[in-house]
């Protein structure tokens, strides 16, 4: 008999455990950390779309919703999209279990065992982990220094195997946001190549430049991903949607209705409500948060001003080296999350800088401490 109960899959084994959520767990140990590593805005939801959660309860909306997610927020929000990209008459949308539910429907409908796909070093730990999951390869496309998605750089890594390629902006961890040339850029090598692009836009409100801008103005070929998450502070709730071209996002309602089933029912009716509201006070805020950090570590860390999201994604100051670094770090409970979390390279480390302005001006003091104390 064997020693154990059970055997785990190989696909389970592939996956080893978010470089990410070690730090929240460690957090967890300390008294009084400063908490840089978890990326979620630091507001609650606002409380009107509280009350349209507690009402949706309260009046019996707990029932399962059809797979696709309700009418009303659907066509809600279609009709955004349709102000943003045009006519979409031979789109369709769907309400998921957060952006992470769309990326894995994504995922199992377009990806077979051995396709490769390609996504951004650095990358949001999930996409790579996904790809294990369903069997495909994740590739990186370089987007160091600047952290520009560069179509040249995609184009380079692309093979005959090359199925899909995530575009994620603003992105994590770098808070990189794309503009108008870089987005048509992208879109027209999707176009030329018919390798559709999946434009993962969770932080698609904190923008602190002109406007979010999206590929999917510039190709159909583009499966758009967004959700409440971040916008609405509302990370535990699972509120996610996406858009696409009908036939292929009809394929998910199937994969969603045999896995997912439909995205939590009272707190569609709560998201229906929360994109009635105007989240730009919060948008505000942290761009003054983006600026006080910018502002407190450049003359110690190089930093490519994030454009838009919540985080930074600093250069360590020459000759660190990252463990020191780190250790740093923990001995002060400062938490921040590692580079090699989330890139193939240890050169840098991601920070939050969604939390009160007196823990970002201690955590500016400890970065710049450590910086003298290791150089
Ligand atoms: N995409 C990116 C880039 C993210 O940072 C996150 C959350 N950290 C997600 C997707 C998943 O978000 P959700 O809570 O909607 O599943």
């Amino acid at each position: 008999m064997a020693d154990k109960p059970f055997r785990l899959s190989n696909r389970s084994q592939g996956i080893k455990a978010s470089g990410i959520r070690k730090f929240f767990e460690l957090g967890l140990s300390m008294k009084d950390p400063i908490d840089l590593s978890i990326g979620q805005a630091h507001f609650d939801v606002p409380e009107d779309v509280k009350a349209a959660a507690i009402d949706a309860i309260n009046d019996g909306r707990n029932r399962y919703t059809v797979t696709q997610g309700i009418p009303e927020l659907r066509e809600k929000l279609k009709d955004r999209y349709a102000s943003r990209f045009g006519n979409i008459d031979d789109c369709e949308t769907m309400v998921t279990s957060g952006v992470s539910g769309g990326l894995m429907l994504s995922f199992m409908a377009l990806l077979d065992p051995g396709d490769e796909i390609l996504i951004p070093d650095p990358y949001f730990v999930m996409y790579r982990h996904l790809a294990t999951m369903v069997g495909a390869v994740a590739k990186t496309y370089d987007i160091y220094p600047e952290f520009k998605p560069s179509a040249a750089a995609i184009r380079e890594r692309i093979t005959d195997k090359t199925r899909l390629i995530i575009i994620n902006s603003p992105s994590n961890p770098t808070g990189y946001a794309l503009n108008e040339t870089e987005a048509r850029e992208l879109a027209a090598l999707s176009d030329e190549t018919g390798i559709p692009l999946i434009s993962d836009e969770i932080y698609e409100d904190f923008i602190y430049g002109e406007r979010h801008v999206s590929p999917r103005e510039f190709t159909k070929n583009c499966i758009v991903l967004s959700g409440a998450s971040k916008s609405m502070g509302m990370p535990g709730w699972r509120m996610g949607w996406l858009l696409g071209e009908r036939d292929l996002v009809e394929r998910m309602y199937s994969l969603q209705q045999f896995s997912f089933v439909c995205a939590p029912a009272p707190l569609q009716w709560a998201a229906l409500k929360g994109l009635d509201q105007d989240f730009s006070e919060h948008r505000e805020e942290y761009r003054g948060k983006r600026d006080m950090v910018f502002e407190g570590l450049k003359d110690n860390y190089r930093i490519v001003k994030p454009g838009g999201a919540f985080y930074m994604f600093p250069y360590l100051p020459e000759g660190v080296d990252p463990e020191s670094f780190m250790a740093a770090c923990i001995k002060r409970e400062l938490l921040v999350v590692p580079g090699s979390a989330c890139s193939d390279r240890a050169t840098n480390f991601r920070l939050c800088y969604a939390t009160t302005d007196e823990k970002l001006k201690r955590a500016i003091e400890m970065l710049n401490e450590i910086a003298a104390e290791l150089k």
